[in-house]
């Protein structure tokens, strides 16, 4: 149990509550979401087909950029204040330990061996159907979250989807029951990149002690999560910035009016980061001013993009032009339109710098449901003397974007028609 001023522990615990809630709103409201089976990703409530790989892409690359940037200035307040990992295995350890605190004082004329039993069969039960809760969760940032609901009420377990949703919650269960925090020593690469990207102005937890006031109470050592020594060395690959050793180690000396010996600082030589600002220097200006950068060209990107996207092409398979009955010549050409918006669209096509020529297509205007896909053909003739190759445009209008796209076409003629 931490002690009760422990203002790092409380700050942690407010931010790994919001973190909570930001992971359980994004699927569900389109914020964050891969949707595999419809191939679509959504984003700020953007929908993003699997065709426009390149806006999937670099989002992708700037979450990363974001992590690592935040690595370079604060060191890994990732790991102890946003991983999921973190929140939950620390949940889970604190939920293991307040079953035990209660069993041990409601059932106290009981065997240690039997309330042991007890607290650790409400414990698997607790997490056993919290686990199910998480692994929907999860999934639903690649499923929309009513197909995986009717998946779920079926008990499904012989779909893909079922059979992923089952494993996944298996995962679940035995990550937050047994592996916890070893993830972050024995899978996660995070650690071991942080100490790439840090340098001396970096936000570490340190430990200072010039004047040997240090009791040897062991206080930091035993609350730590990750089961180390801070005093070893502020660049243990373990360490993952909780604080929790500060909190401690100041709540210890404080019953000796003394000042706690472990601090936030900006690098290991570096002042302590109470009452100190982030030091700047012209790679941390650099770094931000490209962030800025990549972040404006990705809002500039998102903002140009059409919700309708129109594209036409000529058939132009066996034959390149078709003679009618009426003297004319006739062209053909296909035309894709995908709604990749939330309401009906309109798209009227219409013919320019062709003179003479019409077009015939029916229905024009042509109407497309909100994430529909329609394909169509239809002729453009001219009756008057053309050139050989003739260059014109399709305009294609979206209603109600109010979106014209100017597509360069081609039509030809037998020579001297
Ligand atoms: S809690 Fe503070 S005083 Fe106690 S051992 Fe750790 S550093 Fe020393
Ligand atoms: S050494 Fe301190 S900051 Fe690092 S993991 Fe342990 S308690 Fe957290």
């Amino acid at each position: 149990m931490p002690p009760p001023s422990s203002p790092w522990h409380h700050l942690r615990k407010r931010v790994h509550l919001i973190c909570f809630a930001i992971f359980l709103i994004l699927p569900f409201f389109n914020i964050v979401r891969f949707d595999i089976p419809h191939q679509r990703f959504y984003f700020a409530g953007q929908e993003i087909w699997i065709n426009e790989f390149a806006i999937v892409f670099f989002t992708m690359m700037f979450l990363m950029f974001l992590i690592v940037v935040s690595s370079i200035f604060y060191g890994r307040v990732y790991c102890g204040y946003l991983c999921p990992q973190m929140i939950f295995s620390e949940a889970s350890m604190a939920l293991q330990a307040q079953l035990r605190r209660r069993v041990t004082k409601k059932f106290a004329q009981w065997k240690p061996a039997k309330r042991e039993r007890l607290a650790s069969t409400l414990f698997y039960s607790i997490l056993a159907v919290a686990s199910v809760g998480l692994a929907f969760i999860f999934i639903a940032y690649f499923v929309e979250p009513r197909d995986l609901l009717r998946s779920l009420a079926r008990l499904d377990i012989q779909t893909a989807a079922g059979i992923a949703g089952a494993s996944v919650t298996l995962l679940t269960f035995l990550d937050f029951a047994f592996v916890r925090l070893n993830f972050c020593t024995t899978v996660c690469p995070y650690g071991y990149l942080q100490g790439m990207l840090g340098d001396g102005k970096t936000l570490l937890v340190h430990y200072r002690d010039e004047t040997h006031e240090c009791i040897e109470c062991k206080k930091c050592v035993r609350v730590c999560p990750m089961g180390i020594d801070i005093r070893d060395s502020p660049f243990q690959i373990e360490c993952v910035h909780c604080a929790e050793c500060i909190d401690a180690c100041d709540e210890v000396l404080a019953r000796l009016k003394k000042p706690g010996l472990i601090h936030y600082a900006w690098g290991e030589k570096g002042p302590l980061s109470a009452g100190t600002k982030q030091p700047w220097d012209a790679k941390r200006v650099i770094i931000l001013a490209v962030l800025f950068c990549y972040a404006s060209a990705l809002l500039v990107a998102m903002s140009m993009r059409h919700s309708v996207l129109v594209q036409v092409a000529p058939v132009r398979t066996s034959t390149t032009f078709r003679l009618g009955a009426d003297g004319r010549v006739y062209n053909q050409f296909r035309y894709s339109i995908s709604n990749r918006g939330g309401r009906p669209a309109e798209v009227v096509f219409s013919i320019h710098q062709l003179p003479g020529a019409t077009l015939a297509l029916s229905p024009n205007p042509i109407p497309v449901k909100p994430g529909a896909t329609i394909t169509g053909e239809f002729e453009i003739s001219s009756g008057g003397r053309s050139a050989a190759v003739s260059h014109f445009t399709i305009v294609s209008s979206t209603v109600p974007d109010q979106v014209e796209d100017t597509i360069p076409m081609t039509f030809l003629a037998p020579e001297g028609k």
